[in-house]
């Protein structure tokens, strides 16, 4: 695939999730590389991510400078950069703001999948405890975490999902958010029959 489709992908990814409200004007990030390249292309800060063009998207080498791109990367490309060093086997990593999984977390619900495509996609998601967003702090927590699963969220702040390709990373933020929901659902109606 050539860079300019997946900056055009990433564009597209990030539309999505703002139309599903998973981001907001100025949150969430995604980041996209070629297999196995030391290279990868993220998107823009402080840019509305609704309407992203692939001129915005910025190219960075993992070991985090920027090689390519006229605006500011995104302010969480540390662990961008730290998910890349750490998983050969990982092109894609999107953060969003999943308010549901973050709410319930929060809420002391472990959001251990129980759907069948919860299982299938999800398998394992951890909780990363709270440290400054953009921080190295947090990425070093997300380096880690990341070693053995695919979701992970971030105490008060949100999730990172990552994938051989976006749709699987964005399928991770999606289903993550509907067994988020489906947890809720099923804690209410024990509640109210208790
Ligand atoms: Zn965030």
């Amino acid at each position: 695939m050539q860079c300019c489709d997946l900056r055009l992908e990433l564009t597209k990814v990030m539309r999505i999730l703002y139309e599903r409200k998973y981001i907001s004007s100025l949150s969430g990030n995604a980041s996209v590389r070629e297999p196995g390249s030391s290279e990868f292309w993220i998107t823009p800060s402080g840019v509305f991510k609704g309407a992203l063009k692939p001129s915005d998207i910025i190219k960075m080498s993992v070991d985090g400078r920027v090689l390519e791109g006229r605006l500011k990367p995104s302010s969480e490309w540390r662990f961008h950069a730290a998910i890349y060093r750490k998983r050969k086997d990982v092109n894609a990593v999107i953060h969003a703001h999943n308010p549901i999984t973050v709410a319930l977390t929060m809420a002391g619900v472990a959001i251990d999948p129980v759907t069948a495509e919860g299982i299938l996609f999800l398998r394992k998601v951890k909780v990363i405890p709270y440290a400054p967003p953009g921080s190295e702090e947090l990425a070093k927590k997300v380096a880690e975490g990341i070693g053995d699963c695919n979701a992970l969220i971030l105490e008060k702040h949100g999730v990172v999902a990552v994938g051989r390709n976006l749709t699987e990373a964005e399928a991770i933020i999606e289903t993550l958010e509907d067994e988020a929901l489906v947890h809720f659902i099923i804690h209410v109606f024990h509640a109210l029959h208790s």
